[in-house]
């Protein structure tokens, strides 16, 4: 029998568990599916409990599967969930779904032992053979793969280069948002560096939280996310004509040209542009060199997030409603440096002034987006992976190496079809890759492809595997 491992337990690595037990899907290879500590299905995103933490998608775009797209909604009204397709509606009522639409397929899979879920993770890849892989996993056993999908997420975020060893060793500046300490003592001032979507979601959490902190966010341009509209528009009329202007001149600044003259037209929705470009993003930015898209990087990326990844109106209200009371006050500016030991000092240089200011904060929580840096960063895995030359960084700090069906590339840029990765590591081959609706397209891809390329060779067996279930809490409804 072969095998296919899967390592993360995110929706990337659901979407893709769950492509290959569908049925109908003549698949036959065993699965052993790596997720690490965290709940199957739910990821950094879906973990969250709090109900202020809202998809950024309509109810109706979130179905696990690219030919199922309403499967959410479905199982919504199925729960008694007061929910319609244009509402946003908590994250962790999809992470609900996701790990239920798993367990559904799991038991109608109908061959007992084909998934295999170990709650441990996976520390080193090599090559063995001529495109079969070995897997070690943190306690030393090896798993020999026929194919392995990478469905990591982001990495873990590095601190800032501002900010001093003293400060970070305070316990008073906190490195990766979804992880917070303890505190003896409510913070009174707290910095939010970032002002994105996951700085959002840290300032509502913080308010909850520490009702009498002052919050304060930090970022170079200041800008919140836009906000969706209370309901869905409909779509750009010309946008075919927009993107074949895009495509006959690959350069940000005609692009930006382009997309400003169509926004000066006062009919046009511009979130009907931006949502009518994100299927295409893939493509046009295979057509940007390399100078072209660190210029966008530079340039243009910051305000492609906040047009791209917008709130939830309800969300958009509860920030507003904090700045209002006084609570909450976004600053424009550059951070030089973050010193002390508690307080921290927060020197920053506000945008388009000379003078420097500080800001005292009892805790500073880093913001500043998904990690993509694969050169030196801390994911054990992925450092290894790197080291042995059996992947490559992104040049310009954007994930992995990869083709656009997620082949990842090694050190030779041979892009190998049984290794693929799937998320956010292939920012910089696709630049959008990251949300649900391009990870369930890959994910099918994926599942199709393996399958096609494993059933081309025939069975290998392996005798040597031995892959025994590890203990998996109270989740072991996951294993047959
Ligand atoms: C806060 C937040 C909100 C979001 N909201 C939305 C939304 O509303 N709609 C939308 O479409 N997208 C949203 N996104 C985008 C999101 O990236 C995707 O929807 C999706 O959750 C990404 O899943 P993933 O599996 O790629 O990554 P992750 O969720 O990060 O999961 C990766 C998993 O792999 C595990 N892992 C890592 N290394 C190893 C290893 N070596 N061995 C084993 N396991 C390992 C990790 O522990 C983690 O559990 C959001 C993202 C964030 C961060």
């Amino acid at each position: 029998m072969q095998r296919i491992v899967v390592i993360g337990g995110g929706a990337a690595g659901s979407a893709v568990v769950g492509e290959l037990l569908r049925p109908g899907r003549s698949a036959d290879a065993d699965i052993v599916w790596l997720v690490g500590q965290r709940a199957p299905g739910r990821g950094i995103a879906y973990s969250t409990s709090a109900d202020h933490h809202l998809l950024n998608v309509r109810a109706a775009g979130m179905g696990l599967f690219a030919d199922d797209i309403g499967a959410f909604l479905k199982y919504a009204a199925s729960r008694g969930l007061p929910v319609k397709g244009p509402d946003f509606v908590p994250r962790s009522w999809f992470g609900d779904f996701v790990e239920s639409s798993l367990a559904r397929l799991v038991a109608e899979s109908g061959r007992p032992g084909r998934l295999n879920l170990q709650s441990r993770e996976a520390i080193a890849v090599h090559g063995d053979d001529r495109f079969g892989f070995r897997v070690t996993v943190e306690d030393g056993e090896e798993l020999r793969a026929d194919a392995v999908v990478l469905a990591v997420g982001a990495l873990p975020p590095a601190p800032l280069s501002t900010v001093t060893p003293a400060a970070l060793e305070s316990g008073a500046y906190v490195t990766d948002p979804w992880q917070w300490p303890t505190l003896a003592q409510a913070p009174e001032r707290v910095v939010v560096v970032g002002s994105g979507l996951t700085a959002v979601d840290v300032l509502l959490s913080a308010a909850t939280l520490w009702p009498h902190a002052q919050l304060t966010a930090v970022s170079r341009h200041g800008q919140l996310p836009r906000t969706h509209a209370s309901q869905p528009g409909e779509p750009y009329l010309h946008q075919d004509e927009l993107l074949e202007t895009m495509r006959a001149r690959p350069a940000i600044r005609a692009w930006m040209r382009a997309v400003r003259a169509t926004l000066e037209d006062d009919d046009v929705d511009w979130r009907a542009v931006v949502d009518g470009l994100r299927g295409a993003t893939p493509g046009l930015w295979h057509q940007l060199d390399l100078a072209e898209r660190s210029r966008f990087i530079r340039h243009l990326r910051w305000l492609w997030e906040l047009v791209r990844h917008r709130m939830p109106p309800q969300t958009a209200t509860a920030i507003a409603r904090l700045r209002s009371q006084g609570r909450l006050k976004i600053v424009a500016g550059r951070v030089l440096a973050i010193g002390g030991d508690g307080p921290l000092d927060v020197r920053i240089r506000p945008r388009g002034s000379e003078i420097q200011r500080s800001l005292a904060a009892d805790l500073v929580i880093q913001a500043t987006g998904l990690a993509t840096l694969a050169d030196d960063t801390q994911h054990r895995l992925i450092r290894q992976m790197i080291g042995a030359g059996v992947v490559r960084a992104d040049r310009l700090g954007l994930g992995l190496c990869a083709d656009a069906e997620g082949r990842l590339r090694g050190a030779d840029g041979t892009a190998a079809p049984t290794l693929r990765g799937i998320g956010t590591l292939l920012r910089g081959a696709l630049w959008e890759c990251s949300g649900l609706p391009e990870i369930r397209a890959l994910a099918r891809v994926i599942a199709d492809d393996l399958v096609r390329e494993l059933g081309s060779r025939g069975g290998r067996r392996d005798p040597g595997l031995a892959l025994a279930t590890k203990g998996f809490g109270g989740r072991d409804a996951f294993i047959h």
